[in-house]
């Protein structure tokens, strides 16, 4: 049993009162760690029975991500690509999806999978442009849309393409980029959202978890979702729940910080010549430079200092990649973008170290 939060609370307050067990004398203010595979038998409905099927700690967390996204309920999962396994899974596998031309790499990968193994069509659009993913959408299951979208920040227009989406057509938004602080895709007509709670959410590199959050409106589809956790068994561990709960506490100051920080860099590197094209979507603190080739770009990686070269995104810790390092990344990406997680470092420190490094590549 949980407080429930007032609806009137701002995100800033939920993130940090959601999610917390019953004010009772002496109980802990946070929802401690359950590690229990078993339960004990006797009640005459059976709460939660097995660990496969649920964890107090999970239920903190869904109730905590449902109230930052004003979702009527949420499902945890072992990753984000758990959690995008459990939607294919819930709807019909040889129906019809639309998948931005850029998106997750794993879920791209994901829905080639289940069109080669049960024939689910999949047609790809460029989420910027609403009217192509109105037309694609016709006689569609679900539009499947990331915005800002990875690794190419295009930004699709969330409100016009829920507006216009054919009767029976679910919309789902992953929402990893933005976060629920600085976009809330139900509140503009989106089925579902879909978290890697491994990045933002839980803020420090040190776990994997996924999120899904429905509105009322799909209470099926979210009870196929969680038969989907069940039986595939893509469960959240307890401690990675515990960590992504705990992060969402903090996850509105990381955010301001980085964005603040974020705004900044992108003034700064707008002026530098080696820069060609910086692409910022004007708000969060994910962007991508496009410098000349691979190996300026390598060039630049190689003489940062405090900037941590790594892929994944989202942590207190300012992180970037040059994308096509992958051979699987689309040749449509240019050689030379680099994708930059901005974090909460002080921002003299990170210009810093990104102008010098810059400056050495020009002598
Ligand atoms: C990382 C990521 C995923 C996959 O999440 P995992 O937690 O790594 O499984 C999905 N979508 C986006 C936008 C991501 O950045």
């Amino acid at each position: 049993m949980q407080n429930d939060p007032s609806p009137s609370w701002k995100p800033e307050t939920l993130a940090v009162a959601a999610g917390r067990p019953d004010r009772l004398p002496d109980a802990p203010l946070n929802q401690p760690m359950v590690p229990a595979s078993t339960y004990i038998a006797g009640q005459e409905t059976e709460l939660i029975g097995y660990g496969r099927y649920g964890n107090p700690g999970w239920t903190a967390l869904e109730e905590a991500v449902a109230a930052l996204e004003g979702g009527a309920t949420a499902l945890a999962f072992a990753s984000g690509m758990a959690a995008a396994a459990a939607v294919l899974a819930a709807i019909p596998a040889s129906g019809t999806i639309v998948l931005p031309q850029h998106c997750y790499l794993g879920v791209a990968g994901l829905a080639e999978e289940y069109r080669r193994r049960h024939g689910l069509s999949v047609r790809t659009v460029d989420i910027s442009d609403t009217a192509a993913v109105l037309e694609a959408a016709v006689g569609a299951d679900l539009v499947w849309i990331e915005s800002p979208a990875n690794p190419t920040m295009d930004v699709a227009d969330l409100a016009a393409v829920s507006a216009g989406l054919p009767d029976g057509c679910l919309l789902l938004v992953d929402n990893t980029f933005a976060t629920p602080l600085l976009q809330q895709p139900l509140q503009q007509g989106a089925d579902v959202v879909l978290h890697s709670a491994t990045k933002f959410l839980s803020g420090h590199s040190d776990a994997l978890c996924g999120m899904l959050v429905f509105t009322r409106s799909v209470d099926d589809l979210a009870g196929r979702a969680r038969n989907a956790r069940k039986l595939h068994g893509a469960t959240p561990g307890v401690l990675e729940s515990y960590l992504v709960l705990r992060g969402i506490r903090t996850l509105p100051v990381r955010v301001r910080q980085a964005e603040a920080n974020a705004k900044v860099l992108v003034e700064l590197l707008s002026g530098n010549p080696l820069v060609d094209r910086i692409r910022y979507p004007g708000f969060g603190s994910m962007l991508a430079i496009e410098l000349p080739d691979a190996a300026t770009a390598d060039g630049l990686i190689d003489k940062l200092r405090l900037w941590v070269n790594a892929t994944s995104l989202g942590g207190v810790e300012s992180t970037l990649e040059r994308r096509r390092r992958w051979p699987t990344e689309l040749p449509s990406v240019p050689e030379g973008l680099i994708r930059m997680s901005v974090g909460v470092e002080h921002i003299d420190d990170l210009a810093t170290d990104l102008t010098r490094a810059l400056d050495s590549l020009r002598h």
